[in-house]
């Protein structure tokens, strides 16, 4: 059993203030498999003013000096880079494919930032004036569960490429992947309270970041609902907000494409860390003459997917994170069909002999309007919604008719055709025949998937203010 009783404040590992005890379990079998006692507000305030005392002399510190301890941060990163593996493999029951390539982020999340920060421009003139961008102060860094390791190595790395110094505070389901990372991290020698790491339930110690007045700017990851509680929260200190958040991302199929090689790289958009990413192509858009032949390529498609314990590497769809994730999925699901959606694959209950963990079947909708909830929310698991279009406008018309607006994918053999749809989708990142994340390219999204940039100049200059000095 994994008990994990510290968190990191100033410099050293500490018991915290907090007495409560979160459960952490194996999603791919239901069981227990330890806890991780909650740190509280005093917790959080201590962090705080930790991070507070660092702040001004680590502002101070060079790009050289901030350079380095990027490089050191992703070599400690990649000696770690097994441990975190086995510890996503068990605590989110993500594929190995899937967790592999989270874990390869996480460890060049720094050398990516390290990259904007050393041809970055802190000093420039605008008119007769000296414009310096500096950091913005103490940062609140909020992550989900979904990939927490690596949330927690991209926010923090741009951090500190600002000057600024952290407070993070991780989901509590991830607790085993952040212990390693506070290790590795520990590692490198920053000095103390520049990276402070608080375990805490979002209502106390996610709470006590929004409200205190010592943080500049909070840097968050997660539902859409939640980052609007703290969007509020912000306002009272007028607190910058960076808000990544959830999405319904559409799929457009046009009619030049090979559907035989599109539907599977598809399936696999809808599906990628069992259905739970908030760049999910979950909405696939199809001509609607070729429903047909969709749903046959779709079965076979769906036939290939294998679901159970990812410890299997052949294991191409584990199970959801908790309990109250599999029940979420499952009201969807019957949902849809309530809604009088087409059931092609899949349906309410466990797959056949996978009794034990959060086991979804693959499931896939097919006729479904774009007004139905398995069209328009985010259902964070293995369900595809299939809708036809009669031509592009059509097709663009749905695409862009959603609350959200992080990512959609467009799949063509024509580029210009591509790049002038591009420009018509109202979502802050456009794949085109392609699952490739670029990560000097900044992402966030439009409308309620979030607000502000992360990753490049843009991701770095959301954690600088920028200040005129005007005469001599
Ligand atoms: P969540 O919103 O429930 O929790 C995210 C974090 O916020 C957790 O650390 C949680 O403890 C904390 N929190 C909860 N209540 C809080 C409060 N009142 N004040 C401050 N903090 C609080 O999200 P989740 O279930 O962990 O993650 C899944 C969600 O994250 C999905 O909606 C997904 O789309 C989204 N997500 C978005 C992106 C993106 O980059 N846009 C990436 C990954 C996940």
């Amino acid at each position: 059993m994994k008990t994990i009783e510290q968190i990191y404040i100033n410099g050293a590992f500490q018991k915290p203030h907090g007495q409560e005890h979160f459960d952490l379990i194996n999603p791919s079998t239901g069981q227990s498999r330890g806890y991780v006692v909650l740190g509280d507000e005093v917790d959080a305030r201590n962090a705080i003013a930790a991070a507070k005392a660092a702040f001004l002399s680590f502002s101070q510190t060079t790009r050289e000096e901030r350079a380095q301890y990027l490089t050191r941060m992703s070599e400690a990163l990649a000696a770690r880079k097994n441990d975190l593996i086995a510890a996503m493999l068990e605590e989110y029951g993500a594929s190995r494919p899937f967790v592999e390539m989270a874990v390869q982020m996480a460890i060049t999340n720094p050398l990516e930032i390290r990259k904007t920060l050393q041809s970055y421009e802190f000093i420039r003139n605008a008119g007769n004036s000296r414009v310096a961008m500096e950091s913005i102060g103490v940062v609140g860094l909020i992550t989900p569960w979904n990939s927490n390791a690596g949330f927690i190595t991209g926010k923090f790395s741009t951090a500190l490429a600002a000057g600024c110094t952290a407070v993070i505070k991780p989901s509590e389901m991830s607790a085993t992947q952040t212990q390693i990372v506070i290790e590795a991290i520990h590692t490198i020698g920053l000095p103390p309270g520049v990276f402070n790491l608080v375990n805490g339930r979002g209502d106390v110690v996610g709470a006590e970041i929004t409200r205190n007045r010592d943080i500049s700017k909070i840097s968050f990851t997660g539902s859409t609902a939640v980052g609007k509680t703290i969007a509020r929260g912000a306002a009272e200190t007028l607190k910058r907000v960076t808000l990544e958040l959830g999405g319904k991302s559409p799929n457009i199929l046009l009619d030049d494409t090979d559907f035989a090689k599109a539907i599977p790289q598809a399936l696999g958009a809808a599906f990628m860390n069992n259905g739970q990413a908030c760049i999910a192509g979950t909405r696939l858009l199809v001509p609607e003459a070729r429903l047909e032949e969709v749903k046959e390529l779709l079965r076979k498609a769906v036939a290939q997917v294998k679901v159970g314990n990812p410890q299997d590497p052949a294991v191409t769809l584990g199970p959801l994170v908790n309990e109250k994730q599999f029940e979420r999925v499952q009201s969807y699901i019957r949902k849809g069909m309530e809604e009088g959606a087409e059931l092609l694959t899949g349906g309410v209950g466990r797959p056949e002999g996978l009794e034990g963990g959060y086991y979804v079947k693959p499931t896939v909708f097919v006729n479904v309007k774009n007004n139905m909830a398995i069209a328009r929310e985010e259902i964070f698991g293995p369900v595809l919604s299939v809708l036809t279009y009669k031509n592009l406008d059509e097709a663009i018309e749905i695409a862009n008719d959603t609350d959200y607006g992080l990512q959609s994918y467009i799949t063509t053999t024509n580029p210009e055709k591509a790049q002038t749809l591009a420009r018509r989708l109202q979502t802050g990142r456009v794949l085109i025949n392609s699952p490739a994340h670029d990560p000097q390219a900044p992402f966030g999204g439009f409308k309620q998937s979030g607000l502000g940039r992360e990753f490049g100049v843009l991701g770095l200059e959301s954690f600088l203010e920028p200040k005129s000095i005007i005469g001599k």
